[in-house]
């Protein structure tokens, strides 16, 4: 299979982590046969810098010709004085998202066992790390349904948000999640509010009537989220798939994150409705951090999240969970091999972001 990607780096630390990258993509793909097809874009402030737009139309057309988008992270000072609608975060991830539709976002929390004093939860809970994933629908829901301030008679003012899904949208969050589970432990636990919220109810029953039609090999779950808001802090490693509304995942993806401690071990994809060359779903994919500005240039940030980021577009967009497999496996061997960036060290002696993508290379 060639596989067609389009290269977005980004701002300050996205080009180092970038080409961090991208050796180790190249040869877990050479390994199988496949080939990399793959063209680099200017994109956030880069893409100002360029053509003047933080999503400048050739960057937006190389996205479109190609299968996947592999993105590193935009934004940084050098742009922060222009109008909000420019800033390079606003004015590139957002129109991505919405001109792909890119309804799924997938996040993985991945603590190794070897790291475990990142996490702010006490080692002895988690005696063997963490290794979660959280699947968010990501365009529908409260942040979207219809919104109002109403000044009312007497000067009262009120606010309305309005949560609404459909039955569709939550059927093709749940395929996401279905395959996400198929490929890990075949289980998936539902975070809703079914007890007091529609919306809720009707998640519930859509995601127990999908699995029980397309994946009667999974073992599903519910939970309600304030107990799962719980239970995270409480005992992150019982987790495996987990699948939930936007704005219940914003909040649980977030506490996700700190429990799983450094941000540059964090990846993250967005998938879209439609389908690449290959029938496998458009997406996107990045670490789940910014563009890091403090350490840019320095050799200093950790490339794991966008290695990761890169297995995770193998799978999603591509299928090929053995070589996705092979460089998360990859991944873990570096870290407890006890190699460390300076983020992921607290003072032990470290390596750069070239000397830590070598490892990982080394050792996939
Ligand atoms: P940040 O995520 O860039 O940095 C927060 C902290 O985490 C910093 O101390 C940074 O050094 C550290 N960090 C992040 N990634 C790291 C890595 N790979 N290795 C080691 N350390 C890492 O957040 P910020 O400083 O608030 O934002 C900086 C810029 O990034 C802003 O312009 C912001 O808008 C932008 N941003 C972009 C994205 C994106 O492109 N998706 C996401 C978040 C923030």
């Amino acid at each position: 299979m060639q596989l067609k990607i389009a290269i977005l780096p980004g701002d300050y630390i996205g080009p180092e982590v970038m080409d961090a990258a991208l050796p180790v993509l190249e040869a877990a793909l050479k390994r199988s046969g496949h080939s990399l097809a793959h063209s680099t874009h200017p994109v956030g402030g880069a893409g100002i810098d360029a053509a003047g737009k933080a999503l400048p139309d050739a960057t937006l057309k190389a996205c479109q010709e190609a299968d996947a988008i592999l993105f590193g992270s935009v934004g940084g000072p050098k742009w922060e004085k222009l109008p909000p609608a420019e800033q390079p975060e606003r004015a590139a991830l957002l129109p991505l998202r919405k001109h792909f539709q890119l309804f799924a976002n997938i996040r993985p929390g991945l603590l190794p066992k070897a790291l475990l004093g990142a996490s702010p939860i006490r080692p002895e809970r988690i005696p063997e790390g963490i290794d979660l994933v959280c699947i968010r629908e990501l365009t529908g829901g409260l942040y979207f349904g219809a919104k109002r301030t109403t000044t009312l008679e007497g000067g009262d003012v009120e606010a309305v948000d309005t949560m609404v899904y459909r039955k569709s949208e939550i059927e093709r969050i749940t395929d996401v999640a279905i395959a996400t589970a198929r490929a890990r432990k075949k289980q998936l636990l539902s975070v809703d509010k079914a007890n007091v919220l529609e919306c809720s109810v009707l998640w519930r029953k859509t995601v127990t009537e999908r699995v029980a039609a397309t994946a009667p090999d999974l073992t599903l779950s519910h939970m309600y989220v304030d107990n799962a808001a719980m239970q995270l802090v409480r005992s992150p490693a019982s987790f495996d798939v987990l699948l939930t509304e936007n704005m219940f995942g914003d909040i649980l993806s977030d506490e996700m994150s700190v429990v799983c401690g450094s941000l540059g071990m964090l990846s993250s994809a967005s998938i879209g409705t439609g389908k690449n060359r290959h029938g496998f779903s458009f997406g996107l994919y990045e670490p789940a951090g910014g563009s890091a500005p403090d350490i840019a240039g320095k050799n200093l940030a950790n490339p794991c999240a966008q290695i990761l980021s890169a297995a995770l577009m193998l799978r999603h967009s591509f299928g090929l969970h053995a070589e996705a497999d092979a460089i998360d496996a990859a991944v873990r061997k570096t870290i407890a091999d006890g190699l460390r960036t300076a983020d992921i060290a607290f003072g032990a002696p470290s390596v750069g972001t070239r000397e830590m993508a070598a490892a990982v290379l080394a050792r996939l």
